[in-house]
């Protein structure tokens, strides 16, 4: 499909897939077994510009496109899931809020550290309560003088662990549900916040995702970012680019199990003869680059839509479905033509099939997904 990308979109790709290859893909699967943050790749991933693909040079972006962002999310999570949401938790979820509502003096105080890699970035939305229904925010934020007092937890953080900045969704009118929500710009230094549990998952184990406990933080009023009682906005924009972000990642794990297959299934000798020869495994690997294809265009014209600044959150929808269901099945089927073999840890396809399910998931489930592009079409 490279016919559809500019040649600045391919120049930039290669050049991630190559990082991808050499730095991240010999440490991915120690880090995800050992649950450990890849600090060592996102700062080298920072001094390369891809913390911040998609934003201005004027605020230390690298003055791309949406589309080259998608497909450094890809090949990022090609190799390497928990990469992949960590820097697209941090782009998509964190500088693109602060970048769209932020006034000036937010974007020139957050974004040139954060776009650099220097500082990392995370969204608080998710409550114990708050899930599918992200309105139902229990964390308050009071004024007091000239600030506001946060109070509350947060739940599933990802980048929790290691972020020095969030934006996180506080209930400005308690009652009020999603017209009483506003958005913050919060420190990790400010007093009164911390880290409460850190969760312990099926997949994408390299990155952290924490509860977020808030005892009285100070807020500056100037921290509110966008307006009062507008946070469900901020929060439901940001996520149609996240969405994005989530497809592109199951897009690099839906690969990574046809690369991998392909690999595994020429080489794979039984009855004298390579696996490939089968057609039950030649129609399964067909199948799996069929339906990567289909939610790689999707994920493309949703990214250009982006781009043009045409509406597209029903087909950031139907992109974040479609390709996380197209990483799931791969990822079953990844395992099936690695037989036995692909449920040991010697293979890597254990670690894709943990890893796409989470897709399903995060930045909202498949049903929520569905809920969004039925009442597109029905409205
Ligand atoms: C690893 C990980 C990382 C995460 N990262 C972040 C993050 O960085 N920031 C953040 O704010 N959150 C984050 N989350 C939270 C995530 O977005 C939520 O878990 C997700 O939105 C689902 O909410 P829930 O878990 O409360 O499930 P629930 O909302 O309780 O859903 C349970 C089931 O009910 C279904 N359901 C709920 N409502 C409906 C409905 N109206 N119609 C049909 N079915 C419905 C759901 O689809 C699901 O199948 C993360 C979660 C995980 C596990």
């Amino acid at each position: 499909m490279d016919y559809l990308l500019t040649e600045e979109q391919r120049m930039l790709r290669d050049m991630v897939s190559k990082f991808a290859k050499e730095k991240i893909a010999p440490v991915a699967s120690e880090n995800e077994r050992n649950h450990r943050f890849p600090w060592e790749i996102i700062r080298e991933a920072g001094e390369l510009g891809l913390m911040g693909i998609a934003y201005p040079q004027e605020y230390g972006g690298a003055g791309m496109d949406f589309v080259s962002y998608f497909l450094a999310i890809e090949e990022i999570s090609r190799w390497c899931a928990s990469t992949g949401v960590i820097i697209s938790a941090h782009s998509s979820l964190v500088c693109d809020p602060i970048y769209r509502f932020g006034t000036e003096e937010q974007k020139r105080k957050y974004l040139p550290e954060l776009l650099s890699g220097k500082k990392i970035g995370s969204f608080s939305l998710t409550e114990a309560q708050a899930g599918s229904d992200a309105g139902n925010t229990k964390t308050t934020a009071t004024k007091v003088g000239n600030k506001w007092i946060l109070n509350g937890s947060k739940l599933f953080a990802t980048n929790g662990a290691e972020a020095d900045v969030f934006v996180l969704i506080a209930s400005t009118d308690p009652g009020k549900k999603t017209k009483g929500v506003s958005a913050f710009i919060v420190e990790k230094d400010m007093p009164g916040y911390r880290i409460g549990k850190l969760e312990r998952k099926l997949g994408i184990r390299a990155s952290s995702t924490a509860e977020i406990i808030l005892e009285n933080v100070e807020v500056p009023e100037e921290n509110m970012l966008g307006e009062l009682n507008q946070g469900f906005k901020v929060a439901m924009v940001t996520l149609d680019g996240g969405r994005l972000g989530i497809a592109a990642q199951a897009l690099g794990i839906a690969r990574a199990c046809i690369e991998d297959s392909v690999k595994y299934a020429k080489e794979r000798v039984q009855f004298d003869q390579p696996i490939a020869n089968f057609q039950a495994i030649q129609w399964m690997l067909a199948d799996m680059w069929m339906e990567y294809n289909a939610a790689w265009l999707l994920t493309w014209r949703a990214s250009v839509m982006k781009d043009k600044g045409l509406p597209y959150s029903a087909e950031a929808s139907l992109a974040k479905l479609k390709a996380s269901e197209v990483a799931m099945d791969a990822a079953r089927k990844a395992i099936q033509i690695h037989g036995g073999y692909g449920y040991t840890e010697d293979f890597n396809v254990e670690r894709y099939y943990r890893d796409a399910k989470i897709t399903e998931i995060y930045e909202g489930t498949s049903e929520i997904q569905r809920l969004v592009i039925a009442r597109h079409l029905l409205k």
